[in-house]
């Protein structure tokens, strides 16, 4: 099996070596990420400028590693498009420095990199460890990550469905099946003066909370212990709303 690895924290992250490190036991493993840290950034895709590709010496013994002046799902497409030759049989992204849950999905380019991949056909999973601090360990997010893809590769999902992991910190109590939380954001924006006195804003604020009470989310499963499996739908269709918007009486 081929594993194309990459992620949206950048090259050099310590998640990713981790997570293609996991990977080595499934058989050839190649890893395209960005360049520089991309997190939050979503399903971009770069239209309007030359992306380059540089290949890294010495990233991981058996590991082709290449980086990309580009987002995440960038990373993915330059890949799958013909720049990686070898047929790719799935694509793991992460482990990200910090979760992935509720609404963070559409923010989060780790998750993006799958979301790229389900759109080339290709089965793919995101892994996300509930930790941001600069030294968290990620041997046993990678220890999660390697048992989780032997069963995902056991168990096939449909087209344009792929599997999104969230990794609590600290003692793992086992795992959930889960669906997508509810996030509260509490973003702020703050407005200051550059030098030339010219305003300038920034979008800061506290960590995001959310309701961890409510059960078979990404977030109960995550603050409770448990590794988070949450399948996600590319078709973003709110399927029960369909039938009433049919009935609008709406003129056009
Ligand atoms: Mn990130």
């Amino acid at each position: 099996m081929h594993v194309l690895v990459s992620n949206d924290d950048g090259i050099q992250a310590p998640g990713l070596l981790a997570l293609a490190q996991a990977m080595l036991p499934f058989g050839k493993v190649t890893v395209v990420a960005p360049d520089e840290n991309q997190s939050a950034t979503g399903h971009k895709k770069t239209l309007e400028r030359p992306l380059r590709v540089r290949r890294l010496k010495d990233y991981l013994t058996g590991v082709e590693a290449y980086s990309v002046n580009g987002s995440p799902s960038d990373c993915v497409a330059v890949a799958l498009l013909g720049y990686i030759k070898d047929h790719v049989d799935l694509v793991v992204s992460g482990i990200n420095r910090g979760p992935n849950m509720a609404q963070d999905v559409t923010y989060s380019g780790t998750v993006s990199v799958a979301l790229e991949s389900a759109i080339f056909g290709l089965p793919a999973v995101a892994f996300s460890l509930d930790d941001r601090s600069p030294d968290a360990d990620y041997s046993s997010a990678a220890e999660v990550a390697h048992r989780v893809v032997a069963e995902f590769c056991e168990n096939p999902f449909p087209r344009m469905t792929i599997l999104n992991v969230n990794i609590p910190r600290g003692r793992i109590k086992g795992w959930k099946a889960t669906r997508q939380g509810v996030r509260e954001y509490r973003d702020r924006l703050d407005e200051r003066l550059d030098p030339r006195g010219q305003p300038y804003y920034w979008i800061g604020g506290e960590e995001p909370i959310g309701d961890v009470n409510e059960v078979d989310t990404d977030l109960w499963a995550v603050h409770n212990g448990y590794v988070s499996l949450t399948p996600i739908h590319l078709d973003l269709t709110a399927h029960n709303i369909v039938s009433n918007i049919a009935a609008w009486k709406l003129e056009l």
